[in-house]
């Protein structure tokens, strides 16, 4: 039973007139626990608590999550053949009677020590796809691999970060702009500089053609993809129709802010034989035909917005900006190594518009929502090109206002085709099932069946167990990358 206790108050004990200096020692102290703030005082509430050891356990067993969800209830594991209950758990006997477990939220900036995990499983995920593992054949890693990263085009000269001491727009005699401005800038920039991805001019900036390609980005990624087969299949002579019998093009990709706010899209392709994974591919099935495919593709892919009265009828492409590179596996000298990219790709789904500083991680509802979001003036200002857009009924199916905070941008951060690799349910069963059991001590036995009963009280921490999660967290982390380090060692 969870033994709660009243936080430590300013009152003082039942004083004794007749013990004056009894009487102000107490109140000494009882002023004392008033200044600490709340946080030491809900600590040491916590700390007092005799299930305190069992309450760190389990903040441990969720990895320090930051908005641990909470629940009660109780399993049962029973013997198949004689029914005898081999094992019982009840949260009764739980700290606050309740048993924690994880928030899952991949955004870093939600939820650190989740995202890590989210990470972590991103990179088994991409790197499965690549050399094989989690249920994934090795020969995988023979399959023709690209790693490619789309652009968006320009949509007018922004601030830019530039190596070697070079200066941002460097034209000489480019005049002003209608708007007064100059149409360059002879300062040479820090990647750190607010100024970067800011337009020169936010006038000439085409903040609706912006906004709208993010709107399509999604299709223009289907188009893309279908395109490639296309090209793949009228370069050896096949029809579109017939290419599946012969292979399968899948793929992972992530999406990224760019410093002007504008998505990238990172992809890993793959092209298999006609079952997939575990199919060689054909014999005309090399890097070096995937990559002129991705390439004629990307360009000439196109996607039209619907027409409006206020903005017309746009034509979105990719960026001119393109690079295709074969993968190599890990320990071949040129080219890109796959573990590397998993990595890669990994980092970026733990990223969303808010930790680019583009948008924010959370649904914008009202104008005054937009005002108050802490971004730069051009993000301010696509998300109010996207709020005005959004009210236009052209433009309606694009929900707009919806994704006003992603800058219009309605993509996951990460998406693969369906046969690119195990899926991230399979990786988190295989976890979940781990965790229940360690938590709840239930053993691992398939003649053994186990009746749960779960309801969800809250989630979340007080201030006090905020800071103690906060504090395993970062042991947590540290231990990891000790053990990365000790396994890294050569002598190890
Ligand atoms: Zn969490
Ligand atoms: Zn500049
Ligand atoms: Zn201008």
């Amino acid at each position: 039973m969870g033994v709660r206790r009243d936080r430590p108050s300013g009152r003082s004990p039942p004083g004794r007139p007749d013990r004056p200096a009894r009487r102000r020692r107490a109140l000494d102290r009882a002023a004392r626990l008033r200044q600490l703030s709340e946080v030491d005082q809900d600590v040491i509430r916590l700390a007092q608590d005799p299930l305190f050891p069992r309450f760190l356990e389990q903040i441990t067993a969720t990895g320090g999550c930051a908005h641990p969800v909470h629940l009660s209830g109780s399993t049962a594991t029973r013997d198949v053949a004689t029914g005898e209950v081999l094992h019982h758990y009840d949260t009764r006997t739980e700290p606050g009677e309740r048993l924690s477990v994880r928030c899952r939220n991949r955004r870093a900036s939600v939820c650190a020590p989740c995202s890590r995990l989210h990470a972590g499983d991103t990179f088994h995920l991409v790197r499965a796809g690549l050399v094989g593992g989690k249920n994934i054949p090795a020969q995988v890693r023979e399959h023709p691999r690209l790693f490619v990263t789309l652009t968006a085009p320009s949509f007018g000269p922004v601030h830019r970060a530039t190596t070697d001491g070079e200066r941002c727009r460097p034209h000489r005699n480019a005049g002003t702009c209608e708007h007064e401005r100059p149409a360059n800038c002879g300062a040479t920039h820090d990647p750190a500089e607010a100024v970067v991805g800011q337009p020169l001019c936010p006038g000439c900036y085409d903040y609706p053609a912006h906004a709208l390609w993010h709107a399509h980005a999604g299709q223009l990624w289907d188009r893309f993809t279908r395109a490639t087969r296309r090209t793949l299949a009228s370069a050896v002579g096949l029809t579109q129709t017939r290419f599946a019998d012969h292979a399968r093009l899948s793929f992972a990709k992530v999406a990224e802010y760019q410093k002007r706010a504008a998505v990238h899209v990172h992809s890993v392709i793959r092209l298999d034989g006609p079952d997939g994974l575990h199919a060689p591919p054909p014999a005309w099935a090399t890097p070096e035909l995937l990559t002129r495919a991705v390439r004629t593709a990307a360009r000439s892919v196109l996607v039209r917005s619907p027409y409006s009265p206020a903005v017309g009828e746009l034509l979105f492409r990719w960026g001119t900006q393109l690079d295709a590179r074969p993968l190599h596996a890990f320990g071949d000298t040129d080219g890109l190594a796959d573990d590397a990219v998993a990595a890669y790709v990994a980092k970026y789904v733990t990223k969303d518009a808010s930790d680019t500083a583009a948008g924010t991680d959370y649904p914008l509802l009202t104008w005054d929502d937009i005002d108050a979001a802490p971004v730069s003036p051009h993000v301010r200002a696509l998300i109010r090109t996207c709020w005005h857009l959004g009210s236009l009924p052209e433009y309606e199916p694009l929900r707009l206002r919806p994704w006003a905070h992603t800058l219009g941008y309605r993509g996951h951060i990460l998406t693969k085709s369906r046969l690119y690799s195990t899926p991230y349910f399979a990786l988190r069963a295989h976890r979940a099932q781990y965790q229940q059991r360690t938590a709840t001590g239930a053993p691992d036995d398939p003649e053994v069946v186990t009746d749960s009963r779960w309801r969800y009280v809250g989630s979340g921490h007080s201030s006090g167990a905020a800071l103690i999660a906060v504090g395993i967290a970062e042991d947590l982390a540290t231990n990891r990358q000790v053990a990365r380090e000790e396994q890294a060692r050569p002598d190890a």
